[in-house]
């Protein structure tokens, strides 16, 4: 097995007595995560998981949710962490569209797993079924190509899509990382940001694992505990969305807090304002801009720590095995700071969308570059500055809202005639869903109750946090909505 379900058993064969992860005042070594992602794989075989098979999860950043990623990869199986944010008939159109054969839920989530059709899924602590199952070593063969990671996100058209990463893509981003950041056996991780996302897993956990560190395991981020834990277990190493550090910053407790062991911060996902880097660097930490997708494992660009206060505000330059174009509509590279679409290849870069082959085509060409949807310009000095998106894209706090969806979930409302939602500026969340309607002739729209349909539609998240009523959308000679001219004549901050 040359699969990431290695790593545990290697990384024993190493260290087994250092501490692996940590967990609400547990701890487990890289002996124990090892054995217990064995076992978990034994329970998964019995159940009749094969290679190829789909495995999901539900559940919160617990030692669980790695164990079964483990667990699959012995088997050659495919991990699907699924986002506990989502409302249930969004999680259910996910495991239908992977066919995921088994599921791993914690026990908060039990409801929601229970209405996904998966068969007899396994609740965690699963410490009974575990206790049960064999321990000798398990080798299938699992090839570095073969799919490691399903991560859904939602796309421009509303329909969630699956990309694959595989056995070599996550290897090799954790090789970016580890070349860009000189990550230590001492590391101790804060990982506070969801690892069902691709940053905290692939960026912060994998690589802290790779070289025998510790990751502790927060199951719900929260600004004031996060310094609590950076000061009780010594954090060296946090990665964060622009929003986490915002809060953190803000709160109470940061003006005191205790951060003398914090040697790196990593920040992006979402534009990462430049007041907020000067906010950190004002207390002499070191804060670098990571720019990626989860289409690309997420690495592509790194600001490292040498240049990270003369170039504050970029997002650096490519990571080692990455190579990164900045392209014309026509595909030329653009001259220095001129604005173009930034195209990714590596050997990080996803093979594409699980079942999708014409959204793979639409993004990935045939010479291997990823088109991103992101537009930045790079300086004289080769130094990129992430500037805008062309995909109609919201980032909440973190979290990407597509338009597309939440509009389709609006049309459904029956004093709805059409509407379009656009992103508006927010201090807390860098920006905020607003959704523009034009009301049936003679019906008319209550914003409140509007927004009170979506609620267990979609994602919490996902709704927009006002709603504004209008009488005709802007749209082009072939009828699209012209959300540029609806985000000059709507897009103020507050309403
Ligand atoms: P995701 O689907 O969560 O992987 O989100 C990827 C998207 O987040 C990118 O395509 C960008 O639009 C955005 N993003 C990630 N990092 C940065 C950054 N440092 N600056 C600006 N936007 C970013
Ligand atoms: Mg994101």
């Amino acid at each position: 097995n040359r699969g990431v379900g290695s790593w545990p058993a290697r990384r024993a064969r190493m260290s087994p007595h250092r501490v692996a992860l940590v967990h609400v005042r547990r701890e487990w070594t890289f002996a124990d995560v090892s054995g217990r992602s064995t076992r978990l794989a034994y329970v998964l075989r019995e159940r009749g998981v094969r290679a190829g098979d789909r495995v999901a999860f539900l559940g919160p950043n617990r030692p669980e949710f790695l164990e079964t990623m483990f667990a699959a990869g012995l088997l050659g199986a495919v991990f699907v962490p699924l986002n506990t944010r989502l409302a249930v008939p969004e999680l259910a159109t996910i495991v239908a569209d992977c066919g995921a054969t088994a599921l791993v839920h914690s026990s908060e989530h039990a409801d929601a797993a229970a209405a996904l059709g998966v068969a007899d899924p396994i609740a965690a602590p699963y410490e009974a079924v575990l206790a049960a199952a064999p321990t000798a070593p398990l080798d299938e063969p699992v090839d570095p190509a073969d799919p490691c990671l399903l991560l859904y996100t939602s796309g421009t058209t509303g329909r969630p899509k699956g990309v694959v990463l595989t056995h070599a893509n996550l290897a090799w981003n954790a090789f970016n990382l580890l070349l860009d950041v000189d990550l230590t056996a001492d590391e101790v991780a804060l990982v506070s940001a969801p690892m069902f996302h691709v940053a905290a897993l692939n960026q912060t956990v994998l690589p802290t694992f790779l070289k025998g560190g510790r990751s502790v395991l927060v199951p719900r981020f929260d600004p004031a505990g996060s310094l609590r834990l950076i000061a009780t277990h010594g954090v060296t190493l946090m990665f964060g969305v622009p929003a986490m550090f915002q809060t953190i910053a803000a709160c109470d407790e940061w003006a005191g807090a205790d951060l003398s062991t914090v040697r790196t911060l990593m920040c992006g996902g979402a534009p990462v304002p430049e007041s907020l880097i000067a906010t950190y660097h004002r207390r002499g930490l070191t804060f670098l801009q990571g720019y990626g997708m989860t289409e690309a494992a997420p690495g592509v660009l790194f600001l490292r720590a040498e240049e990270s206060r003369r170039r504050a505000g970029s997002a650096g330059t490519a990571v080692f095995f990455g190579d990164v174009r900045v392209v014309r509509p026509d595909g030329t590279d653009v001259a220095p700071d001129e604005p173009g679409e930034i195209l990714v290849r590596g050997p990080n870069v996803s093979p594409g969308y699980w079942n999708r082959p014409d959204d793979t085509a639409a993004a990935f060409d045939g010479d291997g570059w990823f088109h991103s949807g992101d537009v930045a310009v790079v300086d004289g000095d080769g130094f990129a500055h992430v500037r805008d998106r062309i995909k109609d894209m919201i980032i909440s706090g973190g979290e990407n809202i597509y338009p597309a969806e939440v509009e389709d979930a609006l049309s459904g409302h029956p004093d709805v005639a059409e509407c379009a939602v656009i992103g508006v500026p927010d201090d807390r969340w860098g920006e905020v869903g607003r959704a523009v309607v034009v009301p049936r002739t003679g019906s008319t729209v209550d914003p409140a109750q509007v927004l009170a349909f979506l609620d267990g539609r979609i994602a919490r998240y996902k709704i927009p946090k006002s709603v504004v009523l209008t009488e005709t959308l802007p749209r082009t000679a072939s009828g699209k909505v012209l959300k540029s001219r609806l985000r000059t004549t709507h897009g103020e901050e507050t309403t």
